[in-house]
């Protein structure tokens, strides 16, 4: 287990040595500084002018017996990293789907907002990830996953180890367990509203779950120091209601934290030189 460790923090660090010589480079990427604002101008109305727009705070929910969701994803190798220049996504391919209210949605993959989008009574969250599901239709079903800092999450190691410097694609040669990118809480805020970025689509409904993951705080500057913030602000909720599914966590097997596994490598970060 620690040789697995070293090399997890050997990735990162060669992560953020090249991240921090691509930005020494090239200073910031363009598109980041343009920002989702500027983006969400005159070219998409519905950004200007949707009742339904995305992301809102997460405030005033109402519990309820909310559709049930079935998480059918897949571990995955196949797929690219990219660096859109504002963010990272990751595309992935047979990842699996999301089950709800009778109908089946394809996981497309996942991309990143700094910081979150979404906040949950005012609070913002270091990182945001949206998990990206849709029909053959259009219809989507976009999971939002708040990101704090705590222990480290590997599954981003690998990642933003991939991440090209400078906006381009690389293949995923590596495995991608995407349950992982999830709490084991499984309780969740649900609405309609849209996709963030033009063109604003109001054909989205969202999940975000109520409980962040963490990443440790190398993990979240190392993000930073290749993304700028790419956050939409929280829009006007208008005559939506916000749901709050009620508390669920399932059975223990099913669930990949392990926390004797994650301490350990938080310990090495905070005490390294
Ligand atoms: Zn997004």
């Amino acid at each position: 287990m620690s040789v697995s460790i070293q090399s997890s923090l050997i990735l990162a660090a060669a992560a953020s040595l090249a991240i921090a010589v691509g930005i020494a480079a090239s200073g910031p990427p363009a598109a980041a500084q343009a920002g989702p604002t500027a983006a969400a101008g005159p070219a998409s109305p519905l950004c200007a002018s949707g009742a339904q727009q995305s992301p809102v705070d997460l405030v005033d929910a109402i519990e309820a017996d909310t559709p049930p969701v079935g998480f059918n994803w897949s571990v995955t190798r196949g797929g690219t990293v990219t660096n859109t220049g504002s963010t990272l996504e990751v595309d992935l391919s047979l990842s699996g789907s999301l089950e709800t209210q009778g109908q089946s949605y394809t996981l497309k993959g996942f991309h990143f907002h700094t910081p979150s989008e979404h906040t949950i009574e005012g609070r913002k969250f270091p990182l945001e990830i949206h998990m990206v599901h849709e029909t053959e239709a259009g219809a989507l079903v976009i999971v939002g996953v708040l990101v704090q800092e705590g222990p480290p999450l590997d599954q981003l190691d690998p990642i933003w180890a991939t991440t090209p410097v400078r906006p381009g694609a690389a293949q995923v040669l590596f495995e991608i367990d995407p349950m992982r990118l999830i709490p084991g809480d499984r309780t969740h805020y649900r609405y309609e509203g849209s996709t963030t970025t033009p063109p604003c689509a109001e054909t989205a409904t969202w999940i975000v779950m109520a409980s962040p993951i963490s990443a440790s705080r190398a993990q979240i500057e190392a993000y930073l120091q290749l993304f700028s913030s790419n956050a939409r602000p929280v829009q006007p909720l208008n005559r939506r209601y916000i749901l709050k599914s009620r508390s669920f966590t399932p059975p223990s097997s099913a669930q990949p934290q392990e926390p004797q596994r994650l301490e350990r490598p938080q310990r090495m970060v905070h005490k390294g030189p």
